[in-house]
């Protein structure tokens, strides 16, 4: 799960980051009102959207010259304006996708007199098994041009968990980020500070970009970006009221209800299976005779007829679906049980693509049964191989 620009830097200063003062806004007459308040003489007016390169990011209704999804102002009412320019229009950056996102909120805070902008992140780092700090001098708007071209300017350093965060690991951050004097000293208490937050709150990632010194010497958190371990969201209430559903998928949230693991993806052929190997199994196979999976979809062990019916209603759903392959290994969930569901959500929302169904394993011939007694128009299968190969000449047939 993921949470807004201003949430991340709430919750990191609860736990005792630099950070700048700031307000949430969802009008320009709020924008005016807090903006007012606000000491000057340097604001910035921030969109508010679950994806990163907001700065160089472009909003769809403006066209190619207007200024970004983050702006500098210099009065109150230039604030304002901003407001008015970006509030309700479409933000297109890097990682929204070119549908880009709508701003339904902005983020107006105190400008800063930057020195230098840096990187830092805390992440998984699943090599090592680890946490670990990824930090670059080279921080700002062009970060992923930096992996890229010189990734030798990004230092990663894997973190003890039983240990925990030492000054030593500090220390070497310090160093990499070429922090001396009072910047130094800030990052000897902040980067603990962080290394906590992202381990007490179950992250996923924790992306500084930029943390930056200022003039003064002093550093400062000036973007963050938070994402959060689903599988540890039931621990953490006060991470879940934070939950903005306008930004995500209303498939994705329809799905969760129902304790499904789906994940929306762009293609067109629809996938119901079970269990998330054979399920990855599946989509690649539909890539590998020239199609693509419309989602990932993982009805899980214990499934339920009306776990299975909700599947197959989110699927049919999707515009986009041209086609659907259901593809059950029966263990511990049973055939009979997947056939039941797929004929029910037939019956209630009806079928308008071409439905392939590949069954194996437990109560497979009752399954078969089911489907065969029911008027449900179905493409039998017998192998996965076969499976994908009917469904993608199914829909372009
Ligand atoms: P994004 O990463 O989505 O583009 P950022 O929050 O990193 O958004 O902002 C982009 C750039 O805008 C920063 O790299 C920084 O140069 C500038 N900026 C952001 N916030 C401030 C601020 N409070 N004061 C001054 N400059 C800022
Ligand atoms: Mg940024």
């Amino acid at each position: 799960m993921n949470i807004h620009e201003y949430q991340a830097k709430r919750l990191l200063h609860s736990y005792g980051a630099p950070i700048a003062g700031g307000v949430a806004i969802y009008s320009a007459e709020q924008a005016e009102e807090w903006a007012k308040k606000m000491p000057g003489p340097l604001y910035v007016v921030k969109s508010q959207i679950h994806a990163g390169g907001r700065g160089k990011g472009k909003f769809k209704e403006l066209g190619e010259e207007a200024a970004g999804g983050v702006r500098l102002a210099r009065s109150v009412e230039e604030v304002v304006q901003h407001v008015k320019d970006m509030l309700g229009n479409t933000l297109v950056t890097k990682q929204t996708g070119p549908e880009g996102k709508q701003v339904n909120r902005l983020y107006i805070e105190d400008g800063a007199d930057i020195e230098r902008e840096l990187y830092l992140s805390i992440l998984i780092d699943r090599t090592v098994g680890r946490p670990a700090f990824v930090v670059s001098t080279e921080g700002g708007m062009d970060i992923e041009a930096v992996a890229e071209e010189t990734p030798e300017k990004i230092f990663t350093l894997p973190i003890d968990p039983l240990k925990g965060m030492t000054d030593a690991d500090s220390r070497k951050i310090n160093r990499a980020l070429k922090l001396t004097k009072e910047a130094a000293k800030d990052g000897l208490e902040l980067f603990p500070i962080l290394y906590k937050a992202f381990t007490e709150k179950d992250m996923s990632l924790l992306e500084v970009n930029p943390l930056i010194v200022m003039k003064d010497g002093r550093l400062r958190v000036l973007d963050a970006k938070v994402s959060f371990d689903g599988n540890a969201l039931f621990r953490h209430e006060d991470i879940m009221a934070l939950r903005d559903l306008s930004e995500e998928d209303d498939k994705e949230i329809e799905a969760s209800k129902h304790d499904l693991a789906y994940v929306a993806l762009d293609g067109n052929i629809g996938c119901m299976v079970n269990g998330a190997g054979l399920a990855m199994a599946t989509m690649d196979i539909i890539k590998q005779y020239g199609e693509e999976p419309a989602n990932f979809l993982d009805v899980g062990g214990g499934a339920t007829t009306e776990k299975v019916t909700a599947a197959f209603k989110i699927i049919t759903a999707d515009p986009k679906v041209k086609g659907i392959l259901v593809n059950i290994f029966g263990g511990i969930m049973k055939c009979d049980v997947i056939a039941e569901g797929v004929v029910q959500a037939v019956k209630d929302v009806g079928l308008k693509v071409p439905l392939v169904v590949r069954l194996e394993g437990t109560n497979v011939e009752k399954g078969k049964q089911i489907i065969n007694d029911s008027d449900v128009d179905v493409i039998a299968a017998d192998d996965l191989d076969d499976a994908a190969q009917k469904i993608v000449k199914a829909i372009k047939g």
